[in-house]
């Protein structure tokens, strides 16, 4: 543990720079950097709590096989409040500009009972059948280190029980957003986790509960992951 400490400045510099770029950068080789994850469910005994702790440790699972130093921490819950329209209106906006901001625009401001929120992820489970999208947050100009507020505000769409193997597809969608949040982009193979567009069939017909991540992604991953 001791040799943690010994962080020399060069290090400190580099870390801080680094930092500036929104991704986790674990501090000296094998240092794990966890990932503060919370979901913002409608009520406690919403199904798709389930399906994001499940997407969680699919992405932990993911993590320590390719030997990162990055960690999803288990999801912390909370219940929305009934004043949560503020985050579900912002989640709206979001969501009909497809999740892309239009060039020169500083997109829509989100509410303060988002980033008073302490955590690295807000994974908002919406009462709205919105696209789901995964949306970098602007650093707070009050709080130039960010200080805990949320670098990523997801959002998940509600279930749709009624089409074949919702569930399935659903969980897919959760981990390909925190796949966004992780520093994966899209790519146009539809039958892989990381599909842009996707397809929901291909979720749905794919032999294996998770869809595949490429060879692409998994350099991606081990660039953005790998202590030097
Ligand atoms: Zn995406």
């Amino acid at each position: 543990m001791r040799r943690f400490l010994f962080v020399t400045t060069a290090a400190r510099f580099v870390a801080a720079i680094l930092g500036a770029f929104l991704l986790p950068v674990a501090a000296a080789s094998g240092q794990v950097v966890e990932r503060r994850v919370l979901i913002v469910a409608p009520d406690d005994d919403d199904e798709r709590v389930m399906l994001a702790r499940e997407a969680v440790a699919f992405w932990n699972r993911t993590l320590s096989d390719l030997d990162l130093d990055v960690r999803l921490r288990e999801p912390d819950l909370v219940i929305a409040a009934p004043n949560s329209r503020a985050m579900e209106n912002f989640a709206r906006q979001v969501s009909q500009r497809g999740g892309r901001l239009p060039k020169g625009s500083a997109g829509p401001q989100p509410p303060s009972e988002l980033t008073n929120l302490q955590a690295d992820v807000v994974l908002l489970l919406s009462r709205q059948p919105l696209m789901p999208f995964a949306w970098a947050l602007p650093s707070q100009p009050n709080q130039p280190s960010r200080s805990g507020s949320p670098e990523f505000f997801v959002a998940i769409r509600t279930r749709e029980p009624e089409r074949r193997s919702d569930d399935k597809v659903l969980r897919n969608v959760i981990a390909h957003e925190l796949g966004h949040t992780l520093g994966l982009s899209h790519h146009r193979a539809t039958a892989t986790l990381m599909c842009g567009p996707c397809s929901s069939a291909a979720a749905v017909e794919a032999p294996q509960e998770w869809l595949p991540l490429t060879a692409d992604d998994q350099s991606r991953l081990r660039e953005l992951h790998l202590a030097q």
